[in-house]
């Protein structure tokens, strides 16, 4: 191969990279390691492979994968980030506007509507919850498109002010049912846990709940359970959202569409980390951690905590290898805030002083 084939090659690889795995911003960051490949697969470390139930339908040649959920509603991926819309006779309502998608909703939008001799015109964006990596495509489809999200969302979007999400006009604290076309979409807040705002949607007419950031069908979380602020209700939200009627799960990530055993395979899971992280936290020893480092309190907290991590994920990620995608990859990390928050929140291990 020629310096310059190996340069072209090269380039395509790092733009279905992107495009696949959605991470140009990363990509892009880190350039001056991918300058680098062959040296960096040296010392990468190897992963167990992606179980073939975790991966979704192959992506167009724009990146993009269009496919009906139930009746008038759609979902659409790139294969990491995942977004919804309903057509009806008003216009389309669009749940969520992921920015690595971008351009792409649209795209998929006017070739669904083409297809079935409907609107294509975008009149309502319902807001998941206020991240960016989910709504930075939002200021897309300008000032007349009808917001609606938690008041919550309208208060961080107020605050961040990026232009990329504009906050939503039409806010709720509770419940909200929303009726576009003579279609029912049911908003509903219960607590907080990947964020404060993240909230339930569910289509009860479509079969359908929309429930961001919490299980992803096939895949372990990513680092600390989804980058979760509040890990009780994290833990908590399964149940939450099994309590619904509903046969399709959109979960804003990754490659497919979910089903009540992936929520359930999720919440068992979560569950037995915990599990794991009590018995670890009662069996390791912390006494030859302080003995060690004496006065550097900083160091024997985080040897120890890393021992009790690594006992406690050990058996989950034997069993969930192969079950779920990544389960190598990013447990021990749950796992940590898990420990953390049966400490904290829970008060597990804590002892006054006599
Ligand atoms: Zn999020």
């Amino acid at each position: 191969m020629s310096a310059s084939d190996h340069s072209s090659s090269r380039r395509s690889f790092l733009a279905r990279t992107a495009a696949v795995m959605a991470v140009p911003s990363i990509a892009a960051l880190a350039g001056g390691i991918l300058a680098e490949p062959a040296a960096a697969e040296t010392t990468l470390p190897d992963y167990a492979p992606v179980p073939p139930s975790a991966l979704g339908p192959t992506l167009n040649e724009q990146g993009y994968y269009v496919g009906r959920v139930e009746r008038n509603l759609y979902w659409v991926t790139d294969g990491t980030y995942q977004a919804a819309f309903l057509t009806t006779h008003d216009g389309v309502v669009l749940f969520d506007a992921p920015p690595t998608i971008g351009h792409n909703l649209q795209r998929a939008i006017d070739q669904i509507a083409a297809a079935n001799g409907v609107s294509n015109k975008v009149t309502h964006l319902v807001y998941s919850h206020h991240h960016a990596d989910h709504l930075g495509a939002s200021s897309l489809f300008g000032r007349n498109v009808v917001r609606i999200g938690h008041a919550e969302t309208r208060r961080l979007l107020l605050r961040d002010n990026d232009p990329a999400r504009p906050a939503p006009d039409v806010t709720f604290k509770d419940d909200y049912m929303l009726r576009v076309g003579g279609q029912r979409i049911k908003l509903a807040w219960h607590g907080t846990n990947h964020s404060p705002d993240n909230i339930y949607i569910h289509l009860p007419d479509h079969d359908t709940l929309m429930l961001v950031d919490v299980a992803l069908p096939g895949w372990v979380p990513i680092y600390n359970l989804n980058l979760s602020e509040d890990i009780p209700g994290f833990m908590a939200a399964p149940a939450t959202a099994l309590s619904y009627p509903w046969k399709h799960y959109i979960a804003g990530h990754l490659g497919r569409l979910g089903n009540r055993k992936d929520v359930i395979l999720h919440q068992q899971y979560v569950t037995d980390i915990a599990e794991s992280a009590r018995t670890a936290l009662a069996t390791v020893d912390p006494t030859p951690y302080f003995a060690k480092y004496g006065a550097n309190a900083w160091a024997a907290v985080k040897t120890y905590l890393d021992a009790v991590t690594d006992y406690a994920a050990a058996p989950v990620v034997a069993k969930y290898t192969g079950v779920l995608a990544a389960a190598d990859v990013f447990t021990a990390s749950s796992t940590l805030v898990i420990l953390e928050s049966i400490r904290l929140d829970l008060g597990f291990g804590s002892q006054i002083h006599p």
